[in-house]
C-alpha cells in the first residue's frame, strides 16, 4: 500500500497551491472555535455483488475537530472499515459529502486526492506494510522522499524524530525482521507521521498485537495525539476503544453513538 502511494504522490509534484493547502491544514469551520478537520454528511457506500446492492453505510453523519482522538467502534462488518476508507478518499462514497481539513474529497481526481493523501494524510496498516529491504530509518523517511520534502539531512533529522517519538530511538537501524511486531508496528506509525500529517488514521492497528503489546501502542498514539494529530483509529475491542477521547459506534452502517 506504501508503495502504490508513494509511487502515485512520486509522480507529480503537489500542484495544490500554498493558499488551498493552507486551508487544507486548518480547515476552519466557518469561523467557528473549533477547527472541523473531518466532516462526513449523509454518506452511503453501496457494494455491488452480482445483480445485489449492498448498502454498508446508511446515511453516516460525522464530525471530527482537530486535536481529537477517537475510536471507531462496532461489531464485525458494521461499516468500520469503509468510513475509515472514505475519510482518507481511499474509497468514495455512493451518495453523500465528504471534507477532510477544509477540502471536499469528492470534487478531486484520484491523482488529486493521492497528493493530498501524501501531504495530510499518515495511514497505519494493521499489517505495518513495511519494506523489508529497508531499515526502521529508511521506511520512515520513505514519504519524505517521496514528497520531496527538505534536504536528504533534514529528512533524517525527522524522520529519527519520528521514531524517538514511538519509543523507538535506539533502534532506527533495525530492519523489520530484527523488530518485534509491536515495534513493527511503531515504525509504521512514525512514517505515517513523517510528513506532519493533519490526521493519522489506523485500522485495527492492535488487531495483530497481544494485549499487552496492543495497550503499548495506544500509549503511541496518545502521544502522537498529543503532539496535536487529531488520531482516528478503528478497533472493536471495548478496551482499547475506551482509550481514545471519544468512540463512535457503528451499527449496521449508522453511527448509534457518535461519543459527544
Ligand atoms: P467492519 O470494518 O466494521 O468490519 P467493513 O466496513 O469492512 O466493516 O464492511 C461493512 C460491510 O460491507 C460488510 O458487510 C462487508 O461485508 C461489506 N463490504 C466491505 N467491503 C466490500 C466489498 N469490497 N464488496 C462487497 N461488500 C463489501
Amino acid at each position: 500500500m506504501v508503495v502504490r502511494d508513494a509511487r502515485e504522490v512520486s509522480g507529480m509534484q503537489p500542484d495544490i497551491d500554498a493558499a488551498a493547502a493552507a486551508t487544507a491544514a486548518t480547515g476552519r469551520d466557518g469561523g467557528a472555535d473549533t477547527e472541523v478537520v473531518i466532516a462526513l454528511r449523509g454518506v452511503e457506500r453501496v457494494y455491488r455483488s452480482g445483480h445485489l446492492d449492498y448498502l454498508a453505510l446508511r446515511g453516516v453523519d460525522l464530525t471530527v475537530d482537530a486535536g481529537e482522538m477517537v475510536a471507531i467502534a462496532g461489531p464485525s462488518g458494521s461499516g468500520k472499515s469503509t468510513v475509515l476508507n472514505i475519510m482518507t478518499g481511499i474509497d468514495r462514497p455512493t451518495s453523500g459529502s465528504v471534507t477532510v481539513g477544509g477540502r471536499e474529497l469528492d470534487s478531486m481526481s484520484e491523482d488529486e486526492l493521492a497528493v493530498w493523501r501524501g501531504e495530510h494524510v499518515g495511514i497505519v496498516f494493521q499489517f505495518f506494510q513495511l519494506l523489508p529491504t529497508l531499515t526502521a530509518l529508511e521506511n520512515t523517511m520513505l514519504p519524505l522522499d517521496f514528497a520531496r520534502r527538505g534536504s536528504v539531512e533534514e529528512r533524517l533529522t525527522t524522520a529519527n524524530e519520528r521514531l524517538e517519538l514511538v519509543g523507538l530511538g535506539d533502534r532506527v537501524d533495525r530492519f523489520p525482521s530484527e523488530l518485534s511486531g509491536g515495534e513493527q508496528q511503531r515504525v509504521a506509525i512514525a512514517r505515517a507521521m513523517a510528513c506532519d500529517p493533519l490526521l493519522l488514521v489506523a485500522d485495527e492497528p492492535t488487531g495483530n498485537l497481544d494485549s499487552e503489546t496492543a495497550s503499548a501502542m495506544l500509549d503511541v498514539l496518545q502521544s502522537v495525539n498529543r503532539t496535536g494529530t487529531t488520531v482516528v483509529y478503528v478497533t472493536h475491542d471495548v478496551t482499547l476503544g475506551a482509550r481514545a477521547g471519544r468512540v463512535v459506534t457503528l451499527r449496521d452502517g449508522v453511527v448509534v453513538d457518535d461519543g459527544r
